[in-house]
């Protein structure tokens, strides 16, 4: 397969967590890499300086606005020309447990959950596909005209009981993923989508701290939870290395804490 060189490569929540450990292996195998971040400007120019390579810019966008999300993408693609993979990571975790939240802040979850979670990978996900399929050949069949990445979450098969949206959000984005990677198979864009489960991270820190700590690590044979660079590498693989024959797929990459079949 001949990988573009340096390929540009659009990571959504790049300034930390998993965003950041997939921009860093992705700069390290050559890509150039449209770092997004929301509002932590500090963070994201930390990530850029640690970046192996040349080429990588910050690209400030709130992905709960679909406008933002769509202006992101523009502003990447004037930077860049083309964009050879989106990395839809960016997304969000609210509690909003149903025996305990009134109607309003339930409505509220449910609507930042589904816009930061949902709306604003598939406003991406359109015209990161549209532009591909845009793209004249030849191509490599192998790497296609350009990749999606999708950072789901496990909590899409198993429920998530304390943010039912989060849930919600991430079987959306999986049936999103699904759906584009049909659709796009023909114009040799394709798709993939990562589904981890609790991975050592800010997200999860707050959780680990608390009275439900215990309970999470039990979940985990492998006596830990997922690393960061585990994410990466599985992240990198499916924007550069996956062959044709696996889009469309979920991938698990929970250290067995839970299995579907
Ligand atoms: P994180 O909270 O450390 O990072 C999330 C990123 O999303 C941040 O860069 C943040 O700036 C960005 N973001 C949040 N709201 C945004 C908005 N409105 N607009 C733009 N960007 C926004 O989380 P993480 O653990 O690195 O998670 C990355 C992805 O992995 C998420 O989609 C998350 O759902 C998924 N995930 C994480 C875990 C885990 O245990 N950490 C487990 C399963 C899935």
């Amino acid at each position: 397969m001949t990988i573009p060189a340096n390929p540009v490569v659009l990571v959504t929540g790049a300034s930390r967590g998993i965003g950041a450990g997939i921009a860093r292996l992705l700069a390290a195998r050559g890509a150039r890499i449209a770092a997004h971040y929301h509002i932590d400007r500090a963070a994201i120019d930390a990530v850029l300086a640690s970046l192996p390579g040349d080429g990588h810019q910050a690209f400030a966008a709130d992905l709960g606005d679909a406008d933002a999300a769509a202006r992101l993408w523009y502003a990447a693609t004037a930077a860049y020309g083309v964009i050879d993979v989106l990395v839809n990571n960016a997304g969000i975790y609210l509690f909003h447990p149903p025996l305990a939240s009134a109607e309003g802040e339930w409505r509220a979850a449910w609507r930042q959950t589904l816009a930061t979670n949902l709306m604003g990978p598939a406003t991406l996900s359109l015209l990161a596909a549209q532009a591909m399929a845009a793209r004249p050949g030849p191509v490599d069949p192998n790497f296609g005209r350009g990749r999606i990445v999708n950072v789901s979450s496990r909590g899409a098969f198993r429920g998530e009981p304390d943010a039912p949206a989060y849930a919600a959000s991430k079987a959306g984005l999986n049936a999103l993923g699904q759906s584009l990677a049909r659709a796009l198979a023909p114009q040799q864009i394709y798709v993939y989508t990562l589904a981890p489960g609790w991975v050592e991270t800010d997200m999860a820190a707050e959780h680990l701290a608390g009275p439900e700590g215990d309970g999470i690590r039990a979940q985990h044979p492998l006596g830990r939870l997922s690393r960061i660079d585990e994410l990466a590498g599985a992240a990198a693989y499916c924007a550069l290395d996956a062959p044709p024959a696996m889009t469309g797929g979920i991938i698990d990459v929970n250290g067995a804490s839970y299995l579907r079949s």
